[in-house]
């Protein structure tokens, strides 16, 4: 099986009735960069830029930034590169930022609820990655947004950002798009109204899961509530790839699921257009995908959706493979 994957790895995504899809890659580093290519990677769905910033005493300065995000830039020889700014908070901690403990940290001050408050770090990230925008294909993708106001404000930043860099004399890409993670029911339910300001959407469902489910996702006493077949969640990942090609924009996912050999199928008849996932699980996914059929599993998308519980889509799925 290993061999035949590895044929693969030059290869598109095309499933056997045409549809092409994108199989992208989740990294955290510049060196990570290897295994995407090497895995047949097409692109970089999503670099979580936390680790820049953990593991160390104080913040990373611009130029420390600038440099990572170009050397992943320049390694993926114009390949789509998603880059998540800063999502710290929740289960990932900054101990030289000195944060009040909270009695809830999932849903507390993270992510971009942080950067919107602490600007200069925002601002400070968000000016090496205008820096490094022309060393590549840059897309630019804000995480934790759960409501318009929120991106409408950051985008607002990214933009005086930008104006104030040109300002300056530097070279900024005129093409860099701009999406958000989907990761929090309400932004699922309005996904129709983010897509008319959006270039994309990138659908989170580690925490898209736990949040709709309220089931904390790294509390094992409540791991049943993880449900990714879960039709609550089908219909909610279904909303906003339908909003997003309403709008003529694209969807893609960057959690867990996005590798899942059972959601595989059914986000492909959804019409998913980016799987994002771990380096290792691509080949596989790209062998799986080129023997679906994108309009077989669209006709079974509407009694998918009416199931009862998880367990119900899943047989389900299993018995039509
Ligand atoms: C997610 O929430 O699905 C996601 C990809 O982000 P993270 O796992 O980093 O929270
Ligand atoms: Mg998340």
């Amino acid at each position: 099986q290993k061999a035949e994957w590895a044929k693969l790895v030059n290869e598109s995504t095309v499933s056997k009735d045409g549809q092409h899809v994108e199989l992208a890659a989740n990294i955290g580093t510049p060196e990570d960069v290897k295994g995407v290519l090497e895995n047949g990677g097409e692109g970089v769905g999503l670099y979580r830029t936390e680790f820049l910033y953990m593991g160390r005493t104080q913040l990373p300065t611009e130029d420390e930034q600038f440099d990572s995000y170009k050397a992943v830039l320049e390694r993926m020889e114009g390949k789509p590169v998603v880059v998540r700014t800063l999502d710290i908070g929740g289960d990932k901690e900054l101990p030289y930022l000195d944060l009040p403990k909270e009695m809830n940290p999932f849903l507390g001050f993270r992510a971009i609820r942080l950067c919107l408050e602490e600007q200069d770090i925002f601002r400070t990230q968000l000016r090496a990655l205008l820096r490094a925008s022309t060393f590549g294909n840059l897309k630019i993708m804000f995480p934790m947004i759960a409501t318009l106001g929120e991106f409408r404000q950051a985008k607002a930043i990214l933009m005086e950002e930008k104006a104030k860099l040109q300002a300056e004399g530097v070279v900024v890409s005129e093409t860099i798009e701009l999406g958000i993670m989907v990761e929090i029911p309400s932004t699922a339910v309005m996904a129709d109204q983010f897509a008319k300001e959006v270039d994309f959407f990138s659908i989170g469902t580690n925490d898209l899961i736990q949040y709709t489910m309220a089931a904390d996702r790294m509390n094992e006493r409540v791991s049943y509530l993880y449900q990714p077949y879960n039709p609550a969640i089908l219909r909610l990942v279904k909303m906003v790839i339908d909003a997003a090609h309403k709008e003529g924009k694209w969807a893609g996912m960057c959690g867990e699921m996005a590798g899942d050999e059972i959601a595989i199928p059914i986000l492909l008849g959804l019409g998913l257009d980016e799987f994002s996932m771990s380096a290792s699980s691509i080949l596989q996914a790209r062998s799986q995908i080129l023997k679906l059929s994108k309009a077989e599993m669209n006709a079974a998308i509407e009694q998918l959706l009416n199931m009862d519980t998880a367990e119900e889509v899943e047989r389900f799925v299993r018995d039509m493979f």
